[in-house]
C-alpha cells in the first residue's frame, strides 16, 4: 500500500509543547494571561509590530477589526468594504457580521487584490479595504496602502497565511491599520485554533482587549485592586465577545514560533522541488512578487480540467486542495457574482499541491510523476 498524502498536515514539537502546557496546569493558570502574554511579547519581537493581542481565532480577529473601526468612525450598516472573493469565507463573513456590504474587486497576476480594480470599486460609501495575503503573498499591498491613504480608507490585512512573510526584507504587520494572523492547525504556525490581532494604534489594542473579553473593563477599579481587596470589581460599559486566547493554546504557539523560519525554509524547498520536477510541463505556478519572501502557506498551480485532475490524484492517494472556491459562489455573496471575471476564471483552474513538513523529496517525485501521467491524457 502506498501512503496517502494530504494537502496539509500540522507538525507539532510534542514534548517541548507539553512541557509548557504542564507548567500551566501545575501552577493552575490555563486561561488568558501568563502564556498568552508571553506569546504576544514574542510575536511583537519576531514581527516588529507595536501591538499584538492573542485571540481564539483569526475569524474573531477580522470581526474585531471591522467592529471596532465601525464603532470608532461611525460607519453605518450597509456601508461598503472592498474585499477579494478569492479567500476563505472568514474574510468576508467579518464584513457581514457587522451588517456591512462586501464589494468584491478582482485579483491580479499574484491572485491578490488588483489595485486598479480596487480604485474602480470605490464609491462614496466605501470605508475600508480588506487585503488577503493569499498563500503568504504580499501581492501589490504597497499600492493598496497608497490607495487607502489617498481615499481615506482603513486597511485591514488578512494575514492568515502570512506568519513569516517578509516584504522588502521586513516582516509584514506594519503596513495596514490592522493585521490579523491565524494560527489555526493547518496554517504555517500551527496551534489548534488561535490568532493574533495587531493594531497600528495602541488605543485600538486597548479597545480590542476589552471587546474580546465580553466588554469587561477593570481600569476603573485598577487602583483599589492594588491592595488586593477589590479584584472582583469591574465595569462592563459595552457588550463584548469572548474572543481572547488561552495559555494552553498559547503554549503551542510559543513553541511553533521558535521553529517558524526553519519550517518556512522547508516549505520553500518543497516549492522549489515542485518547480524543478514540473519544469518540463506547461503547468503554471502562482508567482510571488520579487520583493516578497513568502511563508509559502500553499503551493498553487493552475491546470485545465482541474476537477478531473484532482479526482485522478485522489485515486492515487494524493489529496490536493483548492484555494479557493470564490466567495461569490456562496449564498450570502451571490449579489457579487459576475463582478470578478479574472478570479472566477483562475479559481476554476487552481490546485494546491501537498505542502507540509512531513512531505519528503520522494513524495514530491511521486506527486509530480502522478500529475504528469494524468496530464498526458489531455
Ligand atoms: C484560515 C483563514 C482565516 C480564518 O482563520 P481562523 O484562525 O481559522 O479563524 C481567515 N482568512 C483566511 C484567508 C484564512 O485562510
Amino acid at each position: 500500500m502506498t501512503k496517502n498524502i494530504q494537502v496539509f498536515k500540522p507538525t507539532y514539537r510534542v514534548e517541548e509543547t507539553l512541557e509548557l502546557i504542564r507548567e500551566c496546569m501545575e501552577i493552575g493558570w490555563t486561561g488568558m494571561g501568563f502564556k498568552t502574554i508571553e506569546m504576544e511579547t514574542k510575536w511583537k519581537e519576531y514581527t516588529g509590530v507595536a501591538n499584538a493581542h492573542f485571540l481564539n481565532s483569526a475569524t474573531a480577529g477580522l470581526h474585531v477589526a471591522v467592529a471596532l473601526f465601525k464603532a470608532k468612525y461611525g460607519w453605518e450598516d450597509g456601508d461598503e468594504i472592498i474585499s477579494t472573493p478569492l479567500t476563505f469565507v472568514s474574510t468576508n463573513h467579518a464584513i457581514k457580521y457587522e451588517r456591512m456590504q462586501p464589494i468584491f474587486a478582482d485579483v491580479d497576476e499574484y491572485l491578490c487584490l488588483d489595485p486598479e480594480d480596487v480604485k474602480r470599486k470605490i464609491t462614496p460609501k466605501t470605508r475600508a479595504v480588506i487585503f488577503v495575503g493569499l498563500g503568504g503573498s504580499t501581492g501589490q499591498l504597497e499600492k493598496i496602502v497608497e490607495i487607502c491613504k489617498e481615499h481615506n480608507l482603513k486597511l485591514i490585512l488578512d494575514a492568515a497565511h502570512m506568519a513569516g512573510t517578509r516584504l522588502n526584507g521586513k516582516h509584514v504587520g506594519n503596513e495596514a491599520d490592522v493585521t490579523v494572523f491565524s494560527f489555526q492547525a493547518v496554517k504555517n504556525l500551527p496551534t489548534s485554533d488561535s490568532g493574533m490581532i495587531c493594531f497600528k494604534d495602541a488605543e485600538f489594542d486597548k479597545m480590542a482587549r476589552e471587546f474580546c473579553w465580553l466588554g469587561i473593563n477593570k481600569d476603573t477599579f485598577a487602583r483599589s485592586a492594588n491592595d488586593g481587596s477589590y479584584k472582583w470589581q469591574y465595569d462592563v460599559p459595552t457588550v463584548g465577545y469572548k474572543y481572547h486566547g488561552n495559555s494552553i493554546i498559547a503554549s503551542m504557539g510559543i513553541v511553533a514560533l521558535k521553529y517558524l523560519d526553519q519550517d518556512n525554509a522547508y516549505r520553500r524547498q518543497l516549492r522549489a522541488w515542485y518547480q524543478e520536477l514540473l519544469s518540463d510541463t506547461n503547468i503554471e505556478f502562482m508567482q510571488y512578487p520579487e520583493n516578497c519572501e513568502s511563508s509559502n502557506h500553499f503551493c498553487a498551480i493552475m491546470v485545465d480540467n482541474r476537477d478531473e485532475v484532482v479526482d485522478k490524484m485522489t485515486q492515487s492517494g494524493i489529496f490536493p486542495g483548492v484555494h479557493y472556491i470564490p466567495s461569490n459562489q456562496y449564498g450570502p455573496y451571490k449579489d457579487q457574482d459576475g463582478k470578478t471575471p479574472k478570479s472566477d476564471a483562475i479559481s476554476k483552474r487552481l490546485i494546491s499541491l501537498p505542502l507540509h513538513l512531513q512531505i519528503t523529496r520522494e513524495d514530491v517525485e511521486r506527486i509530480c510523476n502522478t500529475l504528469k501521467n494524468i496530464l498526458v491524457n489531455y
